[in-house]
C-alpha cells in the first residue's frame, strides 16, 4: 500500500467501528473509530499509515480527519448514551494546540453528538513536547465534557506517574501480552498496580485485544469494566445492535462468578481448617509458657507445610526468633528477635482484625522478600497480646488445589 495512493484517494478512506462492551450492563457502550482503506482487492488497516513517521504530519492528519468526519456523519443517529473513542497522536494534536480537532467536534455537537460522548484516546505518553502542555490541553478538553483515555498501557510499565498526572477517565490495557495462562507474573503484577492506580484516581479500566475467553475472565477478575476485542466483536463498517452480546455475556460472566465463588469458598474453608488445627495445638501445648519452646513444639507438625514461623506482639515487634525450615530441619534465626514488621502492608490492619474477631487470617499470594517464592501467610492470635505467623511454602500451596 503506497501512502500516495491513499492521500490521493480519500473517497476510499473509510471508518471502521469496534464495539466496546460493559461488564455492568452487558451492552455496547461505545465504539473505537478505526481507519481503513478500500484498496482494489481488500480493505486494509490504516494503522501502519498513521504510525509511519516518514509520511508528513499534514497528510496523516488529513486522512485521520477524513476518517473522523465520515465516522461522525454516521454516528449522528446513534443512541445518545453511546461513546465514541477517537485516536489522536499527541504530537500531531499539539501542533495547533488541539484547536482544529475541537472545532471539528463542536460542529458535530450542533448535529447532536454531545462532547461528553467523545473519548479522546491518547497513545503517546512518550510525547516529544512538554508533557505539561499536553496535560494542559487535556484538562482544557475536559472542561467541554470530553473524556480522556490513555491508550496502549501495559506494554510500557514506566508510565504510572504520567498516567497519574493526566488523570484519565479511562485506562486502556492491551491484553495482547496475555496470550497464554502461563504469562509471567510480572505482567500480572503490572496490571495489578494499574488496577490499584485506576481505583485511586477514579479511572475506568478498559481491556482491549481480548481474543480468548480466558482473557475476558482475566479482565473481569482484574477490575475491568469495559472490554474490546475480536473475541467479542470484530471491527466492521457499521454499528451493531447495542444488545448483540447481552445474553452471551450474561452467561459467560455467570460462569466466571460461579468459578470465582468456588475458589473463594474453598479458600474460606481451608482458612477454617487451619484455624481449628491451630486451636487444637495451642490447647495441647497450653502449659508451655516460653514462646521459643512453644514454637519448637509447633513446628514439629509443620515440616511439609511451612518454611518460616515466628511470633510478634501487636505493634509488630518480633518476640521469638524465626524458625526457618531448610535442608530438612528447623533452624533458629535469632537475629530476627525484636525486628519490627509494622511497616508491612496490611500488618496493623490484620492485627486489629484478629484481635477483634479472635480468628486467624490467610493472606493473599505474594512474593517472599527473602526467598522470592510465592507464598501465603497464616496469622493467628496466640493470646490477647501476641500473634503467630506461619509462612506456607510454595510446595505446600502447590499441592493444595485452590491455594495457588
Ligand atoms: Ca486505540
Amino acid at each position: 500500500m503506497d501512502a500516495l495512493d491513499i492521500i490521493t484517494d480519500l473517497d476510499n478512506v473509510i471508518p471502521f467501528f469496534q464495539p466496546i462492551f460493559s461488564a455492568d450492563e452487558h451492552r455496547v457502550i461505545g465504539y473505537e473509530i478505526l481507519g481503513r482503506y478500500k484498496g482494489n482487492e481488500e480493505i486494509e488497516s490504516l494503522g501502519p499509515f498513521f504510525l509511519d513517521d516518514q509520511i508528513p504530519d499534514e497528510y496523516r492528519l488529513e486522512v485521520d480527519n477524513t476518517v473522523l468526519s465520515k465516522a461522525l456523519d454516521m454516528a449522528v443517529d446513534l443512541d445518545k448514551d453511546v461513546l465514541l473513542f477517537i485516536n489522536r497522536d499527541a504530537d500531531i494534536l499539539m501542533q495547533d494546540h488541539g484547536e482544529q480537532f475541537l472545532q471539528m467536534l463542536q460542529q458535530y455537537e450542533e448535529k447532536g453528538i454531545s462532547l461528553n460522548r467523545i473519548v479522546l484516546e491518547i497513545s503517546k505518553l512518550n510525547y516529544k513536547g512538554e508533557f505539561d502542555h499536553l496535560d494542559h490541553l487535556l484538562n482544557y478538553y475536559k472542561t467541554f465534557g470530553m473524556k480522556v483515555a490513555i491508550d496502549n498501557v501495559a506494554n510500557d510499565n514506566n508510565q504510572l506517574d504520567r498516567i497519574g498526572q493526566l488523570g484519565p477517565d479511562i485506562i486502556k490495557v492491551d491484553l495482547k501480552a496475555l496470550r497464554s495462562t502461563a504469562t509471567g507474573p510480572a505482567f500480572q503484577d503490572v496490571l495489578y498496580s494499574l488496577s490499584l492506580l485506576a481505583r485511586k484516581i477514579g479511572a475506568t479500566l478498559l481491556f482491549e485485544n481480548i481474543e480468548m475467553v480466558f482473557q475476558l475472565q482475566f479482565a473481569w477478575k482484574n477490575g475491568g469494566r469495559y472490554y474490546q476485542g475480536f473475541y467479542l466483536c470484530t471491527p466492521c463498517d457499521h454499528f451493531v445492535g447495542r444488545d448483540i452480546l447481552k445474553d452471551r455475556l450474561k452467561n459467560e460472566f455467570h460462569s466466571f462468578i460461579v468459578s470465582e465463588k468456588k475458589k473463594l469458598e474453598s479458600l474460606y474453608s481451608m482458612t477454617e481448617n487451619f484455624q481449628v488445627t491451630m486451636q487444637e495445638y495451642l490447647t495441647r501445648y497450653r502449659k508451655i509458657i516460653d514462646y521459643e519452646e512453644l514454637l519448637k513444639a509447633l513446628v514439629k507438625h509443620m515440616n511439609d507445610i511451612a518454611f518460616r514461623v515466628y511470633i510478634c506482639d501487636e505493634d509488630g515487634f518480633q518476640k521469638t526468633p524465626n524458625f526457618f525450615f531448610t535442608g530438612g530441619e528447623w533452624k533458629i534465626q535469632r537475629e530476627y528477635l525484636q525486628k519490627n514488621w509494622s511497616w508491612r502492608p496490611y500488618f496493623l490492619e490484620n492485627i486489629i482484625k484478629m484481635r477483634y474477631e479472635q480468628k486467624g487470617i490467610l493472606s493473599d499470594l505474594y512474593s517472599d522478600i527473602e526467598t522470592g517464592e510465592t507464598i501465603r501467610t497464616f496469622s493467628y492470635p496466640v493470646n490477647a497480646n501476641d500473634y503467630l505467623f506461619i509462612d506456607f511454602s510454595y510446595s505446600f500451596l502447590y499441592q493444595h488445589d485452590g491455594l495457588l
